[in-house]
């Protein structure tokens, strides 16, 4: 028996799990707040060991139907489920509006579309996937690509339904059976994504839900030697956690983290335009993991950009994410607002000048003015660690080496920003030691691309054939061209 549905802003959503192709119910609950307006939306289904546990077993006993279906096969199931998300487009808007902040006008024009397209490119990308021969004189090697098995997902709050979908598609393309853990701060979009698995017709086992805290439940299912892959996104602390519970059983894992990128600004910028870009730092306020963070711009040009970009964000329309034209909402949870807080005093105390911001909004409780401080150190502990939230910092430099040597000071190489002359931007942003950097512009992405970190920002690549080389094993299958006499002087 399932739980009495939540009612979230006028939409019904399941507090239970999602297993085995039915909702189930847990003795402990845990409370779950708006970040817009702290109000109690309802208490969520935590998960217990034994749910882990039904959760795997479900998804085990669905992998040998489902695995050895052909892409083919999936794809209708598939392209349903992408479907029945299209039918539910306004109520996960609107979840997910009130359960993690995101904008409601971002969720409408591109989260929706981009959580269906996950699903619909993934399994039309899997068609392609086919067996590939090598010829050789002895030999023909047929390598295939077999799906895993038991996939783990892990996700974090700032975007929970598209970072789900975005494991979620290639995984089950492959041919693999998910369990995904949502993000505890913001997981009801994971539930009305099983709402949807379920009315497409997946087959029970096929995509479970298990809610609950990452250090009990997350920790029990990436811990369990049954599954084949953990996929996550989320911090460094929480990978280094998952990377040794998962290694214990050598079990592989795609690891996508945090970031520290580059805004570099050159001398021959179009400097209103990466001023305009620049404001766009704060989307979501600036809980994105992509955003470029540290802004570094050439010293004589410093002043001039420093005006134009304090233009743009004078202008940001910070409060509700449910107006249609708010661009700035609310940092997810009261603990993230003391962290940000926190590295914004320490900043400020150990020397760092505030631009603008600093404090926070009269809006709410909840959020947090755009802040931007320089005079900081490439040393500093604002310019080194990831601050997940609306706060940037500004450096300036003297010519490309200098930007490039800034640029590459910190731990992290998630992406980067380059603004400049195109040629000139160009060079300088493959000199940058990151996972991929946009020149002129930003978030611009194709899921045929590869997606992904380097240094602490991750390890592994989604996107494209790098999701499914993940999400399957490689198998070669050899025969012999000649009759094979068994001799142990073989090579
Ligand atoms: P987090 O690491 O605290 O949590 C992420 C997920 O891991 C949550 O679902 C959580 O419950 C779970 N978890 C926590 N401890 C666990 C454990 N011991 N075992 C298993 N699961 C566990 O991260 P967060 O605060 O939710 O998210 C913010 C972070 O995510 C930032 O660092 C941000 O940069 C990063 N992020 C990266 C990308 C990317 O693609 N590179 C995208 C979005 C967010």
């Amino acid at each position: 028996m399932g739980s009495p549905l939540l009612n979230v802003a006028g939409v019904e959503v399941s507090p239970d799990h999602y297993i085995d192709g039915r909702r189930v119910a847990s003795a402990q609950t845990f409370e779950l707040f708006s970040p817009i307006d702290q109000r109690l939306l309802g208490h969520v289904a935590e998960g217990l060991d034994e749910h882990v546990d039904a959760a795997i077993r479900a998804a085990e006993r669905a992998f040998p139907a489902w695995s050895a279906l052909s892409a083919a096969e999936r794809k209708p199931l598939l392209d349903r489920f992408a479907e029945e998300i299209g039918k539910r487009a306004e109520a996960l808007c609107v979840v997910e509006s009130n359960d993690a902040g995101v904008l409601l006008s971002r969720m409408r024009h591109g989260v929706v579309p981009r959580a269906m397209l996950n699903l619909t490119w993934f399994a039309e990308h899997a068609l392609t996937l086919q067996d590939r021969t090598i010829d050789t004189p002895q030999a023909q090697h047929l390598v295939r690509h077999d799906p895993a098995g038991v996939v783990v997902i892990i996700t974090p709050w700032n975007s929970p339904l598209l970072l789900s979908t975005w494991k979620l598609g290639p995984a089950l393309a492959a041919g693999n059976c998910c369990v995904l853990k949502p993000p505890e701060w913001a997981p009801l979009t994971c539930s009305l994504l099983a709402d949807a698995a379920h009315a497409a017709g997946l087959p029970p086992g096929v995509f479970n839900v298990v809610q609950g805290s990452g250090k009990t439940t997350g920790a029990k299912l990436v811990s369990d030697p049954r599954i084949a892959r953990v996929s996550f996104t989320g911090s460094v602390p929480t990978a280094r956690w998952i990377a040794q519970a998962a290694g214990a059983n050598l079990v592989p894992c795609s690891l996508e983290l945090g970031g520290k990128s580059p805004f570099i600004v050159l001398e021959d910028a179009d400097l209103d335009n990466a001023a305009a870009t620049g404001a766009l730092m704060y989307r979501n306020a600036g809980q994105v993991c992509l955003a470029g963070t540290r802004f570094l711009v050439h010293e004589r040009i410093a002043p001039r950009f420093i005006e134009a970009m304090r233009g743009y964000v004078d202008r940001l329309n910070i409060g509700d994410p449910r107006e249609e034209s708010t661009e700035v909402g609310p940092v997810i949870h009261p603990r993230q607002v003391e962290r940000v807080k926190a590295f914004v005093d320490r900043a400020v105390a150990g020397g760092a000048r505030v631009l603008w911001g600093g404090a926070m909004h009269p809006f709410g409780a909840q959020y947090v003015q755009p802040t931007m401080l320089t005079d900081v150190g490439q040393q500093d502990e604002i310019v080194q660690n990831e601050v997940f939230g609306p706060v940037l910092t500004l450096q300036t430099f003297t010519d490309d080496d200098e930007a490039v040597q800034l640029a590459n000071g910190t731990d992290y190489g998630l992406g980067g920003v380059c603004y400049g002359e195109t040629a000139h931007a160009t060079a300088v942003a493959q000199r940058v030691r990151t996972g991929f950097i946009w020149v002129n512009s930003f978030g611009i992405r194709d899921l045929a691309a590869p997606f992904g970190g380097i240094k602490r920002s991750g390890v592994g690549r989604e996107g494209g054939d790098w999701s499914f080389e993940f999400f399957c094993d490689v198998k070669d299958v050899v025969v012999p061209k000649k009759p094979f006499r068994a001799s142990f002087s073989q090579r």
